[in-house]
């Protein structure tokens, strides 16, 4: 009614919002959500889907009134319980929309629930691309932004770093647009808020003309690439490894920007038949053998061991096959500790191998590298740094061994100085995150006063930010 969509939420009687609220509210029976990972499940006591600003400004004034929480999500691809609530969840991706293109001051402004890939399409129409990326482009705007999702490359810092602006929709259900310039700390916060600081509805994004890479893979031993790490780090633009610890071998990426025609690497046969169904099969009877991952770790680095070189479209070159749902931890350390870390990882795997009872985990490691940035929480800021990234394939969904590997990996990690990746499972407490953030108080301050109730802080942020005894138990963990 054109009365109601007029009023201010605040003016609406509770009636009324839920009448409003019933079009975009998942029916009960459906109203459960599941990481992409298949690691965490959680049953909301409402999910809204909202296709208007409005109706966010709707789900968020009857939270207000009920007293719950609200967790702002976008797809569900964190692995950890970042995303997860028992209470309201408000899930943006109906608001999609590229709201306006800039060619030639290079930036788009988007919804936040617009999905990578959708943005790509918008980008490639008006020859223009994200300038960096993670391994995929599955995920929303907002959820990359609040994360400070990184790809790889020593001198590009991850996505938030491109943000320009944010228009935020606060607890109070005031809307601020915020910039370098413009509520500057605020910005700061947002740029890696872990959805806390307000529901993102639009984002300004810094893009480059759209480009071709040309990637260059190479297969070499792990002392090469650890020793000369500064050389192999610094001969492209953008630099990735995956190391196959049971082979000591590391598959190198060399990718930069190329104006070359398109030549895409690989076969179905290789890739999907081979690399994906044979070795899903593989892992799942791993689950019984434990020796069997090593052979199956072993014929995936042969299946990609052979230098090749392929030149594509940006992001199909940046973004990779992720395969099986998974349990993963990334912990970000400085680069300058990145060589001893990788070595006393290496020591203890091998330790590992020797031992008749020892893990048999799978494969690979993934080891990337961004630049230094001044975002309070981002894992990057105030240092170079290198990502080095566990992965436990859960073949058709089944679960598999990991936490002996990830807690040994994360005791090796801690002393360098190591910050967890927000949006993947870790240990860490507000008392350990303030030793490794120095604007760690900065960021609680500024929650404070955007939300003093803590409208936005769902479990994950109770715990890990506030200090809060609230327990991963509140989910059901798949299996
Ligand atoms: C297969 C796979 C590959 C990945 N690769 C990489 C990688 O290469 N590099 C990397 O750094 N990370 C990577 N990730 C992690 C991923 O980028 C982040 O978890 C990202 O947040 C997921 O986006 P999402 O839309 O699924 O957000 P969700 O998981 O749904 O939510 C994540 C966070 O974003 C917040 N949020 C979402 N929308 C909004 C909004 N509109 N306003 C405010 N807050 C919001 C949520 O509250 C939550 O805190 C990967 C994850 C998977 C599963």
């Amino acid at each position: 009614m054109p009365t109601q969509l007029t009023a201010r939420p605040s003016d609406i009687p509770l009636n009324n919002l839920y009448n409003l609220l019933e079009p975009i509210t998942v029916p009960k029976g459906k109203a459960t959500f599941t990481n992409w990972g298949q690691t965490f499940t959680c049953s909301p006591s409402s999910i809204f889907e909202p296709e208007n600003e409005f109706q966010c400004e709707l789900a968020l004034e009857l939270a207000r009134r009920e007293g719950k929480t609200l967790r702002v999500v976008g797809v569900g691809h964190s692995p950890s319980d970042l995303a997860c609530t028992n209470e309201f969840m408000l899930r943006m991706t109906k608001l999609n929309r590229v709201l306006e293109v800039n060619t030639e001051k290079r930036y788009v402004v988007a919804q936040g629930g617009i999905t990578l890939n959708d943005l790509h399409r918008h980008l490639a129409k008006n020859n223009l691309a994200m300038i960096n990326l993670g391994s995929i482009s599955e995920q929303t705007l907002a959820g990359v932004v609040t994360t400070a999702t990184h790809g790889s490359g020593i001198s590009y810092g991850a996505i938030s770093t491109n943000v320009l602006a944010l228009s935020l929709l606060l607890a109070d259900g005031s809307r601020v647009t915020c910039s370098r310039n413009e509520h500057s700390e605020l910005f700061t916060a947002s740029l890696c808020s872990l959805g806390a600081t307000g529901i993102i509805l639009s984002v300004q994004l810094e893009v480059e003309p759209a480009f071709r890479l040309k990637e260059l893979q190479q297969s070499l031993p792990f002392d090469d690439v650890v020793q000369n790490l500064d050389k192999h780090v610094h001969s492209a633009e953008h630099v990735r490894f995956w190391w196959f610890p049971t082979t000591d071998q590391v598959i190198c990426s060399y990718a930069n920007r190329t104006l070359d025609d398109l030549q895409p690497a690989g076969s179905w046969w290789w890739h999907t038949f081979i690399g994906y169904h044979i070795i899903q099969l593989l892992l799942f009877l791993g689950r019984y053998v434990s020796v069997l991952n090593t052979w199956t770790a072993n014929l995936a680095w042969w299946l990609v061991s052979k230098d090749s070189v392929g030149v594509n479209d940006s992001h199909k070159i940046f973004n990779v096959d992720c395969r099986y749902p998974q349990h993963t931890t990334e912990w970000a350390i400085p680069y300058e500790n990145a060589q001893p870390c990788l070595r006393e990882l290496r020591d203890y795997l091998q330790k590992e191998f020797k031992d008749p009872n020892g893990i048999r985990p799978h494969f690979p490691i993934e080891i990337r590298f961004s630049a230094a940035d001044d975002i309070w929480l981002s894992p990057s800021y105030g240092q170079r740094t290198c990502w080095i990234g566990i992965v436990q394939y859960k073949p058709y969904g089944c679960n598999v061994p990991y936490r002996k590997f990830f807690e040994a990996y994360e005791d090796i990690v801690g002393p360098y100085q190591g910050r967890p990746h927000w949006a993947k499972a870790h240990r860490l407490g507000p008392d350990s995150l303030a030793k490794l953030y120095p604007h760690f108080g900065d960021f609680r301050r500024v929650l404070q006063e955007v939300d003093p109730k803590g409208m936005f802080a769902n479990e994950y942020v109770q715990r890990h930010i506030m200090g809060k005894s609230v327990g991963r138990r509140v989910y059901k963990k798949n299996p």
